[in-house]
């Protein structure tokens, strides 16, 4: 099933994309936790880490490639970031097309709440 995310993806729904290659598109997350914000996603439709094979290999590293480039990019990779990817209800899943966030910027806890 399409997401939000499959119309950013195709330009239906606009978004402040910040990083895309043939099979990545990283844009802001609408409701940043962070001065820093990005949501990470494969051009490919997978709902979430559950439903990732061996043939997602490729792409699934891709998503820490670009995490680091735009880490880079956007200098906050000295200071650090926080990747997180949520994966159904307990996981905290609110749109069903996997997706990484990158959150920089201010400290964050640990252990999260
Ligand atoms: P999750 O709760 O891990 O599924 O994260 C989904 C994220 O998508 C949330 O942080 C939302 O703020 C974000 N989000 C939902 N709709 C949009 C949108 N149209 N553009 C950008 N981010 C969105």
């Amino acid at each position: 099933m399409s997401t939000i995310f499959k119309d950013i993806i195709d330009r239906k729904i606009k978004a402040n994309i910040i990083y895309e290659t043939s099979d990545i598109l990283a844009f802001e997350d609408i409701n940043a936790i962070a001065p820093h914000h990005y949501l990470i996603i494969p051009k490919k439709e997978i709902k979430n880490v559950n439903n990732i094979t061996s043939d997602d290999e490729k792409i699934l590293g891709r998503l820490f490639i670009a995490a680091k480039k735009i880490a880079k990019k956007l200098k906050f990779q000295k200071d650090g970031f926080r990747l997180i990817i949520n994966c159904n209800k307990d996981g905290g899943q609110t749109v069903y097309h996997l997706h990484m966030h990158l959150v920089a910027g201010r400290k964050f806890s640990w252990p999260p709440g």
